[in-house]
């Protein structure tokens, strides 16, 4: 057991009073390949331990309705035949989960009743047997077993669902609402990446643009309004402005319970009105289909990558925009979610990019574009 083993399964042990499963289940530094040197041996069950592991922003990350320097977060490891995959739950407040509701979830779990990791879609009924809701805690236990199954089969997601890792689109990078002279400094530091996205819905949202546009004259600006724009007349009127400016899209202008005024808005935009707050999992496509022109997908919402897979395909198939997005996280899950990189037209997958505390390698952004990690199995982490 190195330190950081044995600080970890301290750690577990006091704040979930968990039996630390034997420490050969798991391996303390994960690469791929070497995992698969381990003999498979008998007595195959399913485990998991999971510990808090608080990000650390790089910025004080300033949106429409407040503030934070943090965000809370549990990392999640399943073990099973001699190999483990990596999972994370990212709570930010907004969404309604924390540390406590996410180890109190994941505590009440059995996951050694299962002997077969595949059964992926059979393990989230159990876990929604257990309890509703919970999204971010049952997306951790998902991306978990995506990693480890992947793991089993020697081969990454991208793969095993048939996508060109080629296609994977540019990422945006997150500028967020601050004083003229930071977002300054923050467009200089984003200098490698070809797409920025704003955030919205303050007073001072036009001047944020004509920043960004004196920054760089020619870079293409996302923009989330984070639901900040009370009245549809005045979103319409930020389309026009934004579209004259370059803009690519807009996304949530208003609050996502408002249907009526979004398809009111969608259907006048001279730009692609997308949905992120009004949609978290399969079922609420279909009825946004007519009121927005795609769909923000991010693992936290959407319980993991087995469901995520599916709202793409769905929203593809009703002739929606597919747009990939991520909570700040650490490259295990922004890595999990962008193995479906290939299925998206947007991407704005740079929340690890926005933390100082990482834990793993994964995906990187080379000139600006997404770059899955080569041949390396499941969602292809390793820990750093
Ligand atoms: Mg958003």
């Amino acid at each position: 057991m190195d330190r950081r083993d044995f600080i970890r399964a301290g750690v577990l042990g006091a704040f979930s009073g968990l039996v630390i499963p034997p420490l050969s289940v798991f391996a303390s530094k994960d690469d791929g390949q070497e995992e698969r040197k381990v003999p498979l041996g008998a007595g195959k069950r399913i485990v998991m331990r999971f510990f808090p592991y608080e990000l650390k922003l790089r910025h004080a990350f300033n949106l429409a309705k407040y503030s934070r320097t943090t965000t809370p977060d549990v990392q999640v490891e399943i073990g099973f035949d001699g190999l483990v995959g990596y999972g994370e739950a990212s709570m930010p407040p907004y969404l309604g989960e924390s540390v406590e509701s996410v180890t109190g979830f994941l505590s009440r779990l059995d996951l050694g009743q299962f002997t077969d990791p595949f059964r992926i879609e059979e393990i989230h009924d159990y876990m929604d047997s257990v309890a509703p809701g919970n999204n971010a805690a049952k997306a951790a236990v998902d991306i978990a077993l995506h990693d480890l199954t992947g793991k089993i089969m020697g081969q990454p997601w991208y793969r095993i669902w048939g996508l060109d890792p080629a296609k994977a689109p540019a990422t945006s990078f997150t500028i967020g609402i601050d004083k003229p002279d930071i977002v300054r400094t923050k467009v200089a530091e984003a200098a490698p990446y070809k797409v920025l996205k704003v955030k919205m819905g303050l007073d001072n949202d036009k001047e944020l643009v004509e920043i960004i546009r004196e920054c760089r004259p020619e870079v293409p600006i996302c923009v989330d309004a984070n639901q900040g724009w009370g009245d549809k007349g005045k979103a319409l009127e930020m389309c026009h402005w934004l579209s004259e400016r370059g803009c690519l899209f807009v996304e949530q202008p208003m609050a996502k319970e408002n249907l009526d005024d979004a398809a009111w808005l969608t259907e006048r935009s001279p730009l692609p009105i997308i949905a992120d707050e009004a949609v978290k999992r399969l079922p609420d496509i279909a009825r946004l289909k007519g009121a927005y022109d795609g769909i923000n997908i991010k693992l936290m919402k959407s319980c993991g990558m087995h469901e995520a897979y599916q709202m793409a395909t769905l929203a593809r198939a009703l002739g929606m925009k597919v747009m990939l997005g991520c909570m700040t996280e650490t490259s295990c899950a922004v890595s999990a979610a962008a193995q479906l990189a290939p299925m998206a037209e947007y991407a704005d997958l740079d929340g690890n990019l926005l933390i100082a505390n990482d834990r793993f390698d994964g995906m990187r952004i080379i000139d600006g574009k997404i770059v899955l990690p080569g041949d390396r199995p499941g969602i292809g982490v390793t820990l750093l």
